[in-house]
């Protein structure tokens, strides 16, 4: 039987180079899919896991692409906590939990998801205006 964490790494090589999932979900680069994005990964951390490095090291993009660019990402964030929370909901309903624990479940998993939500946020958004270039690391040379 294929364990959770196998299955999670089958379908992420499932996802290529040059679709904007891969940069999004290996947290790369969105215009060469190469370089690190974020300086640290996933942690409780809040004020340090949101760092990212200020170019890509393997093409140059510049990941502030305005000041304060990344403001719009918090509308990235809403969404993505909203469904969040309203599949905890459907999952714990469809289950058959009291209101009560309802209500502890979406905010277990909002407390517990939000690294993930503030990461996934920022580079969700630099990826709606940054668009994969595979000539992106040769132009570099
Ligand atoms: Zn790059």
């Amino acid at each position: 039987m294929l364990s959770l964490f196998k299955a999670t790494k089958i379908a992420l090589n499932m996802i290529r180079k040059g679709q904007k999932l891969y940069s999004i979900l290996h947290k790369r680069c969105p215009r060469c899919h190469e370089g690190k994005f974020f300086k640290y990964k996933v942690s409780f951390k809040l004020f340090k896991i949101n760092e990212l490095y200020k170019t890509c090291s393997k093409c140059g993009q510049k990941y502030y692409l305005e000041p304060s660019f990344y403001y719009g990402a918090m509308y990235v964030s809403y969404g993505l906590t909203v469904a969040l929370a309203v599949a905890v909901f459907v999952i714990s309903y469809l289950i058959g939990l009291s209101p009560l624990y309802i209500l502890i479940a979406i905010t277990a998993s909002l407390l517990l998801g939000s690294p993930f939500v503030l990461q996934l946020s920022r580079i969700i958004w630099i990826n709606l205006f940054v668009s994969y270039d595979k000539n992106a690391l040769k132009k570099n040379d």
